[in-house]
């Protein structure tokens, strides 16, 4: 059978975001972690000839249409690959270092300033119980939203578009920050990719 989903490589190298994040997390993050999703996910999707060649985001939309027997693994694993490659692709040693355009002037009218909004954000991160992910979204009548989901899941599967993420599984941050999840969170913000979250707002109300 043709691989159905592939792993995206990383954009920089694994040490590109040292020392915010260390370069070993990184490399099993990416090797380890999001390649397993995506196995996890076209193994699940074996057994589906229907689903084959759906993209992520008509999978993730439309949980509730697949077939009860696949409908967790795709929900688990097809989050995992939808959130690893955003994940990915919003972080840079490089890019701005703030919102801007259109993004920064809806962000700055919707939570005042860009330090209020940091906070928010990283305490929807550092609250998530357990296992999860820290969310901004645009939603369906286009307005921003901070929030966060347990486990794999995605924003997607409610009808919202992410535009920036953050990993709070151990996974992303044990190696280097233990227990510290908010010295994590504080260092995960100073290598946000500005530019390409104000990007994705951009196309998200488009
Ligand atoms: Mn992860």
């Amino acid at each position: 059978m043709s691989q159905l989903f592939e792993l995206p490589p990383l954009p920089y190298a694994f040490n590109a975001l040292e020392p915010a994040i260390d370069a070993l997390t990184m490399e099993i993050h990416h090797d380890k972690h999001h390649a397993a999703y995506v196995a996890n996910l076209n193994k699940a999707l074996e057994s589906q000839p229907e689903l084959q060649g759906k993209s992520i985001e008509a999978l993730l939309k439309g949980l509730d249409a697949i077939p009860e027997a696949v409908r967790t693994a795709i929900r688990n694993n097809g989050g995992g690959h939808a959130n690893h490659s955003l994940y990915w692709d919003i972080l840079t040693p490089g890019g701005s270092k703030s919102p801007n355009g259109p993004f920064e002037k809806t962000l700055l009218a919707e939570f005042g300033t860009l330090d209020k909004f940091n906070e928010l954000f990283s305490n929807a991160g550092l609250t998530r119980f357990g296992s999860g992910w820290a969310w901004l979204v645009v939603d369906p009548v286009k307005k921003l939203k901070v929030y966060s989901t347990a486990n794999q899941d995605s924003p997607l599967s409610q009808d919202y578009t992410p535009i920036l993420c953050m990993d709070v599984w151990e996974h992303a941050y044990y190696l280097k920050y233990q227990n510290r999840r908010a010295d994590y969170i504080k260092a995960f913000m100073g290598v946000v990719n500005w530019d390409v979250v104000s990007q994705l707002y951009e196309k998200a109300i488009h």
